[in-house]
Formats: structure tokens, C-alpha cells, sequence
């Protein structure tokens, strides 16, 4: 599950990554009151899972919070590639001196974790990787022996962050590899990492994926999911414990376990090629041996009672 930048933030201020105050409305009106609590000058964030909200006219700095109201007006409603503003987020205004990039994510391939750091930070780190791979180091990390205070320091160095600031920086890291860890998150994402003028280091916008696979070690999660954005259809599912995703084709698939379900799609998609695209409409893989027991048995009474039928 991806979290929104406000729910980020929560997390982050819960485990003492630096962050600044912040506060989620959704109305104009609850713009302003927030940003009246915060005080001095805010920034108006769109709430939306998409990055680039920035360049897309979705953060906006106001003055005041009558000009929070303003800009609130203007983001609420935004469609930002294809994802509509419900909410924005307070924030306060950080004077910015530089943006840096931090990250841990899990490296599948590598069967490992992965730190990426960068003095680059506040554009697309996409960008950054194919643009000047030299400026963002890529290190792992064991998961078994985590980020130690010597680890976090080599990595800073590695990402080639200023000498006065490389302790601060690597107290960042090793902060968020443990709210990584602890939340058993897939990924942490801090861009822009900022330097203020006033030379305090915090995290100004924060993308966090949470392992769904380990929510059942996570009740208070579950607060944090967006029943307004999920699938009605795969809501139902999920009451019922049934693995539904919703697709785009025709062909409804039904099947005893995900492998199989998956192997079937792939046929069902290939076999569709030869009518014009046909595709599966959904995946539903209604669980191992116990569903399955129990459908035979309805089928085998479906069976004897379509046998006596025969008598009748
Ligand atoms: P994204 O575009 O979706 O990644 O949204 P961000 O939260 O990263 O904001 C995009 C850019 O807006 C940042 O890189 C900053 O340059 C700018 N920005 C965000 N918050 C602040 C702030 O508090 N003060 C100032 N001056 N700029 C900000
Ligand atoms: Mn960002």
C-alpha cells in the first residue's frame, strides 16, 4: 500500500525523521484554519500517489492563510495525471538552501535492500540515474545487519553530500532505516531532502510503500488504507478473503491457488490474441485446498442430485 505525503508525514514525525508541522484538509476552509495553527508562510500540497506534483502546479507556497485558502481552492479538484486532488496538505514553508535524495527500498532482484542517496535531489531522480549516474550512489544493505551510524556515514559520503552536513545526514538515514524496518515498509522515499538556510536538514516530502504481506504484524495499517479509492468490486473480494484484482478483459477466470490462476491468464490472454485481443476480465484465485474441498462437495452433491433427477 503507497501512502499519501501527509500520512508519510505522520510517520516520519512518529519516529523522529525531521520533519515540518503539517496538517491534512480538505476543504479551503480547513486549508486555512491549518495553515492559521501553523502559522507564518505554507505550502498547499495536492494529496494524490503520483510524484511531479510540483511541476504539475499541485504545490503551491502562500503567504498567509487567506492565501492558503486561495490556493486550496485551486488544487482541490485538480486532476494531476489522471489522479483528482481530494485533500491537500498544510505544510510549513522551509526556506531552502539545497535539495538532496535519500531512499531505501527493497531490491528484489538483489534479494536485498537498497540505499540510493544524491545531492541531486528535488527533480526526477529517474532523470537523475540516466541523466548522471555518478551523482546518486546506489549501496546494499544486509538485511540482517541493517544501517549502523558508520554504515549511514559511508553511504552520505558516497552520495558526495557536503562534509558539514554529512552527520546530520547520515542521523536522517539511519532514522529512516529503522522506520523502515519497524513498519516493514518496501520503500522510503525522502525528495527533497532539504538543507534551510538556517542550516536544519529535514525531509520535505516523504513516498512510502508499506509491505501489504506484513500487515497482519500492523493493525493500526489498516487506518491508513483509501477505501474511497479502492475497487468496489475488490473490496467485496477481500471481506470474503477471496484474491480478486479487477482487469480490463472479458474472459472471467476462477481458479484454486495464484500460480494457477496466474498460468491461466497468460493462456487466456496468449489464446485470445488469435480473436482479436480477448483478455482476462479479472484474477480470483479463491484459495488452496480448503475452498477447494469444499466446492467438490458442492459439486458432488450438485451431481447426485442431477443423477436422481433422472428418476424423477
Ligand atoms: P513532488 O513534485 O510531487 O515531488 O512534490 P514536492 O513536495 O517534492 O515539492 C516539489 C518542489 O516544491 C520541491 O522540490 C521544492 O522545490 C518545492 N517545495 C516544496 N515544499 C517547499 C517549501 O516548504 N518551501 C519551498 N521554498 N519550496 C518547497
Ligand atoms: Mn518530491
Amino acid at each position: 500500500m503507497d501512502l499519501f505525503e501527509y500520512q508519510a508525514r505522520d510517520l516520519f514525525e512518529a519516529s523522529g525523521v525531521p520533519v515540518l508541522a503539517g496538517a491534512v484538509a480538505s476543504t479551503p476552509e480547513q486549508a486555512q484554519h491549518a495553515a492559521e495553527k501553523i502559522g507564518g508562510k505554507v505550502v498547499v500540497k495536492a494529496q494524490v500517489k503520483i510524484g511531479g506534483r510540483g511541476k504539475a502546479g499541485g504545490v503551491k507556497l502562500a503567504e498567509n492563510p487567506s492565501e492558503a485558502f486561495e490556493k486550496a481552492k485551486a488544487i482541490l479538484g485538480m486532476d494531476i495525471k489522471g489522479h483528482t486532488v481530494h485533500k491537500v496538505m498544510i505544510a510549513g514553508a522551509a526556506p531552502i538552501e539545497s535539495e538532496y535524495y535519500l531512499a531505501i527500498l527493497l531490491d528484489r532482484a538483489a534479494r536485498s535492500f537498497l540505499v540510493m542517496a544524491s545531492v541531486s535531489g528535488g527533480m526526477d531522480i529517474e532523470e537523475v540515474a540516466h541523466k548522471t549516474p555518478e551523482k546518486l550512489a546506489k549501496v546494499h544493505v544486509d538485511p540482517n545487519e541493517g544501517i549502523s551510524a558508520d554504515k549511514a556515514l559511508d553511504i552520505v559520503r558516497k552520495g558526495g553530500f557536503p562534509s558539514d552536513i554529512e552527520k546530520a545526514v547520515a542521523d536522517v538515514l539511519v532514522t529512516l532505516w529503522i522506520t523502515f524496518k519497524d513498519s516493514d515498509a518496501t520503500l522510503v522515499e525522502v525528495n527533497p531532502l532539504v538543507k534551510t538556510t538556517d542550516g536544519r536538514i529535514i525531509a520535505l516530502d516523504g513516498k512510502v510503500t508499506l509491505d501489504d504481506n506484513a500487515a497482519f504484524r500492523h493493525p493500526d495499517h489498516e487506518a491508513l488504507i483509501d477505501h474511497a479509492a479502492t475497487n468496489p468490486l475488490e473490496a467485496l473480494a477481500k471481506e470474503k478473503d477471496l484474491n480478486y484484482v479487477k482487469l480490463d478483459g472479458e474472459v472471467g477466470v476462477i481458479g484454486n491457488g495464484a500460480g494457477l490462476v496466474m498460468s491461466t491468464l497468460d493462456v487466456v490472454a496468449y489464446a485470445g490474441e488469435r480473436f482479436g485481443g480477448v483478455k482476462p476480465a479479472n484474477f480470483l484465485d479463491i484459495g488452496g485446498a480448503h475452498q477447494l474441498k469444499l466446492w467438490l462437495m458442492d459439486y458432488q452433491s450438485f451431481s447426485a442430485i442431477q443423477r436422481s433427477s433422472q428418476y424423477l
